[in-house]
């Protein structure tokens, strides 16, 4: 009864705003901050605009979410607010997800890298407490990538790797590869492996990465102590290790929101990538409303990204979006567009 209460206490869907400080750059071309966060849950976007004679005036935008949060909050207080509370339910079979949103530049990685590290640090205590310590928990980490509609693994040097539905409809990632981790450091080691592969793209850093979604997923498994192996079917022994799948969380550092315009680009390939992210981030928004209205129906099928994280969208989930935006007069535009999304997502 305790744990149902718990569950309730942390809604399915929640949706964040993080406004990042103005940058150097910004600083030095004096660019204006329009946006002003009011109280935890309410901000204003002061949009520049021109009238027809050329006269300066100011439209304002107001927007209420689950929870704001100003340039001046760390990521600590970050973590405090989306994933910490969700950690607790995740060994008690929840799936959830953690999306940053955004446009490039906006502090979508500089807000996730920091967030499975910490869950994981959490995660790893609650596996030493007495009511789970007996129960043979374990702790799996996985990190991959979608880019171009294409699935690589970030922890196996790129390998491509190819999505199967199993007769029970459970998505699996073929040789997609976990790695068990019981402490922290190693959570750590493997994580900045599979940034460095993230970065290694043929065109390099940032703007490759501004086109992919990454997908870190940290998983609680049971393992079972079979005493009898020739009991086991075939598929449980291969596929799941005598393990037995108990709850999971994905952070998602998704492509940058604009490049879903990129579809008029002169460049064929970065149109066919403009048009996938579009698909992705569209599909995404369907999904996660689908699910608050309880919809039996939830269109995972509209994109790669959708269809992997199906089975974390059926079922007991909880899903927290965190959008970033950049307080700069110049990025106006692309705010406005996240924090539409944003509050079409809620
Ligand atoms: P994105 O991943 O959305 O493209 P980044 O996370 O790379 O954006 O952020 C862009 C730049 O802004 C980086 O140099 C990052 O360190 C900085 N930055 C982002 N958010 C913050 C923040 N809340 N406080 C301080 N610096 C930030
Ligand atoms: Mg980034």
């Amino acid at each position: 009864k305790e744990s149902t209460a718990r569950e309730n206490n942390v809604a399915k869907i929640k949706v964040v705003v993080r406004k990042r400080p103005l940058n150097r750059k910004e600083l030095s071309r004096k660019e204006e901050d329009i946006i002003t966060v009011h109280d935890s849950s309410f901000l204003t976007v002061y949009e520049p605009k021109l009238k027809v004679d050329l006269t300066a005036y100011v439209e304002k935008h107001e927007f209420c979410f689950d929870a704001v949060l100003d340039e001046h909050v760390s990521n600590d207080e970050v973590y405090r607010e989306t994933v910490e509370p969700i950690i607790p339910i995740i060994f008690q079979r929840t799936k959830a997800t953690c999306f940053a949103y955004g446009q490039t530049g906006s502090g979508k990685t500089y807000t996730m890298q920091p967030l499975p590290l910490r869950a994981a640090q959490d995660m790893v205590c609650l596996l030493h407490q007495p009511v789970y310590r007996n129960q043979n928990f374990k702790l799996w980490l996985s990190y991959f990538e979608i880019y171009g509609g294409k699935l690589f693994d970030l922890l196996s040097d790129r390998r491509q790797l190819l999505m199967r539905e199993d007769g029970k409809k459970q998505v699996c990632i073929v040789g997609l590869q976990e790695f068990e981790v019981s402490d922290v450091q190693v959570v750590k080691e493997y994580i900045e492996r599979g940034n460095a592969a993230r970065s290694t793209g043929s065109t390099g850093a940032n703007e490759e990465s501004s086109r992919s979604h990454a997908i870190l997923q940290l998983a609680v498994k049971k393992h079972i102590v079979v005493k009898d192996t020739r009991r086991l079917r075939d598929r449980d022994a291969n596929e799941a290790k005598n393990t037995k799948a108990v709850g999971k969380i994905s952070f998602i550092d998704l492509a940058g929101s604009e490049r879903g315009a990129d579809t008029t680009d002169n460049d064929r390939q970065t149109r066919i990538e403009g048009a996938e992210i579009n698909k992705s981030l569209l599909a995404l928004k369907e999904c996660i409303r689908a699910l608050d209205n309880d919809q039996i129906h939830i269109p995972f099928r509209g994109s790669k990204l959708t269809e992997v994280l199906r089975d974390s969208f059926v079922g007991n989930s909880r899903t927290v979006m965190i959008s970033c935006i950049s307080p700069n007069a110049g990025s106006c535009e692309h705010t406005l567009n996240t924090l539409r999304y944003a509050d079409r997502v809620k």
